[in-house]
């Protein structure tokens, strides 16, 4: 999925945990970026799969979103997930809340990229446009999935 809803759900999620005083509003921006961040990977694999010769944001983008082949990523990786679960262990001894703020951005990301790799079997409408060069195609469920979002965290601060 694209980079607003990579940030949206966790926000959203740690939001609630906010209301709870579990986690200030600062850890929750902080969850959303994390969460836009893990698809670096996706930038990282483009230029080791180009042998470092290739280090352009804009064809990395391109090429993640046009081909929708799935690079050979790190954090993606089932292993990564292996390394996560134990960081949120030792996490869980140490530090609450960056225990929450980092299953808050992993887990959701790998949630919204599992739905959007399901989704695209089924061949929903796309969204399709390119600005300033950068290729978007993002699927209407994604765009709805967007404004449910933005609304509950309006309201969430607003009550
Ligand atoms: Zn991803």
């Amino acid at each position: 999925m694209f980079p607003q809803t990579h940030f949206l759900l966790p926000f959203f999620l740690a939001e609630i945990l906010v209301k709870f005083n579990l986690l200030d509003h600062k850890a929750a921006i902080l969850a959303g970026l994390l969460a836009v961040f893990i698809d670096i990977d996706h930038y990282v694999a483009y230029v080791i799969n180009h042998r470092y010769k290739d280090f352009s944001v804009k064809r990395a983008w391109n090429a993640s979103v046009i081909k929708q082949k799935r690079d050979i990523t790190f954090i993606h990786h089932p292993l990564a997930f292996i390394v996560v679960l134990i960081i949120l262990a030792i996490l869980y001894v140490y530090n609450n809340s960056w225990l929450l703020i980092i299953g808050l951005a992993y887990f959701p990301h790998l949630i919204l990229d599992g739905i959007e790799g399901g989704l695209r079997k089924y061949n929903p409408r796309y969204f399709r446009i390119k600005k300033y060069g950068f290729m978007i195609d993002i699927s209407y469920y994604e765009l709805v999935l967007d404004i449910v979002l933005i609304i509950s965290i309006i309201i969430l601060l607003v009550i």
